[in-house]
């Protein structure tokens, strides 16, 4: 299945939740589930019951469209998770957490997942002092990830510096004033706070 391109805010309407794809317009009264929470299309209203097959589908897509990754790359991702010790279920939840994008969008450092891949695409990143433009890039502990010297000085970046609140999960650094991030540890499974029965997912890969 190749990556969405329709509306964004569909996606949180089909999920019926919040899946923080916008960036500042998620807290706000505009978010479209606020506004319209049930799924969009003709029949969105009446939300018939589903069958296992649907919630595992349903589970599956959630996750998939909250961290932004194609089909065949969330497929890779459970192999992996498969083959590690440990819960398959966790494994594969830490390996998504691990993603560049999605420690970019953790540090605060993009207003959202979409915006870190776009940011990371266009090589304004570096891990360890190495340019790394490839969003799907899995980080380890130890890893610094900073702002390339020649990005920071631009309006988007000082914009950055000057609002960061600091804020970030434990399994994290983040030194605001130079927009330069630590991993710190293992992001856990209480890291994410997505509703996610990561079970579901492992059962539709397990048939
Ligand atoms: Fe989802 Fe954000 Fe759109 Fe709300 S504003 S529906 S949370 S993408």
């Amino acid at each position: 299945m190749a990556r969405y391109t329709g509306p964004v805010c569909r996606q949180c309407r089909r999920e019926g939740l919040k899946l923080y794809l916008k960036g500042d317009k998620c807290f706000t009264d505009k978010c479209s589930v606020s506004k319209r929470n049930y799924a969009p299309g003709e029949h969105g209203q009446g939300r018939s019951k589903l069958s296992n097959y649907g919630v595992q589908l349903r589970e599956r897509q959630k996750v998939r469209r909250y961290y932004g990754v194609s089909e065949k790359q969330f497929v890779k991702y459970f192999d992996m998770a498969d083959k590690m010790e440990g819960i398959t279920g966790e494994n594969f939840l830490k390996i998504l957490e691990t993603r560049l994008d999605n420690v970019i969008f953790r540090l605060g450092l993009a207003s959202s997942r979409a915006e870190a891949r776009q940011l990371v695409n266009h090589g304004h990143f570096m891990v360890n002092g190495r340019k790394v433009d490839i969003p799907s890039y899995l980080i380890s502990t130890g890893d610094v990830i900073e702002v390339k010297e020649k990005s920071i000085k631009s309006p988007k970046f000082k914009e950055l510096v000057e609002g960061h609140q600091g804020n970030v999960p434990q399994w994290l650094d983040i030194d605001s004033e130079n927009l330069k991030g630590k991993v710190v540890a293992e992001p856990s499974r209480e890291d994410i706070e997505l509703p996610i029965e990561e079970h579901l997912i492992v059962e539709w890969y397990s048939k």
